[in-house]
């Protein structure tokens, strides 16, 4: 199993796409190398860019908060980004910018080998499921290469849209009932290709 920190290591002195100019601290990662649950959200933000942590600031406390309605902690996770360097403004990440960041996260996954990955706003999403609207499949469970993945909200669009604030709570619900069936589930699925249009939703 790779070490997580040679990842980081990695990162840290990427140079692959036009971010690394404009960072301060890139945002690898953190948390448990032998997580269950791994959350991906977009990349870093303005806060996450000066602490070289993933969600900090309001979006971060409400994902803790979140955590802590299911009884885990930052630790129990793996918390990540898509891209690990912050787009300047807080632009969207570009798609040569996504492609050249991909083998850290691939790397990541592989290392930690969760059986859940939580996907967190549209970009997350669009990895295992590029068509799929997140407002249609939020809170839906697929199996995409032997792992369950569940794609919600991300807390930052939640901060001042109470009516999605609940939406996030309800879907974070789920993961408990997720994680005491994962492995049953999986040893039940045929492992089909990552097909958007055919989701095995359930
Ligand atoms: S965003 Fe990813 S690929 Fe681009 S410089 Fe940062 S670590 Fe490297």
């Amino acid at each position: 199993m790779e070490d997580l920190k040679l990842i980081a290591d990695e990162v840290a002195v990427c140079t692959d796409c036009k971010l690394h100019q404009s960072r301060k601290k890139v945002v690898p990662g953190e948390g448990s190398s032998d997580a269950e649950l791994v959350f991906i959200g977009e990349g870093p933000g303005f806060h996450e860019n000066e602490q070289g942590r993933p969600f900090v600031g309001a979006a971060g406390r409400f994902l803790e908060e979140l955590l802590a309605s299911i009884d885990l902690k930052r630790e129990d996770v793996f918390i990540c980004n898509v891209i690990k360097c912050r787009p300047p403004g807080n632009r969207d990440p570009q798609v040569d910018e996504t492609q050249a960041c991909s083998k850290y996260l691939e790397r990541q996954i592989s290392a930690i080998d969760p059986k859940i990955i939580v996907t967190v706003g549209r970009f997350s999403l669009a990895r295992y499921s590029p068509k799929s609207r997140i407002s249609a499949i939020h809170g839906q469970t697929s199996v995409v290469n032997g792992r369950l993945i569940m794609p919600m909200y991300h807390p930052a669009a939640a901060l001042h849209q109470p009516s999605l604030r609940r939406t996030i709570e309800a879907d974070f619900a789920l993961i408990p009932e997720l994680i005491a069936h994962a492995e049953q589930t999986l040893s039940q699925e045929d492992d089909p290709p990552p097909d958007p249009e055919q989701l095995s939703l359930f």
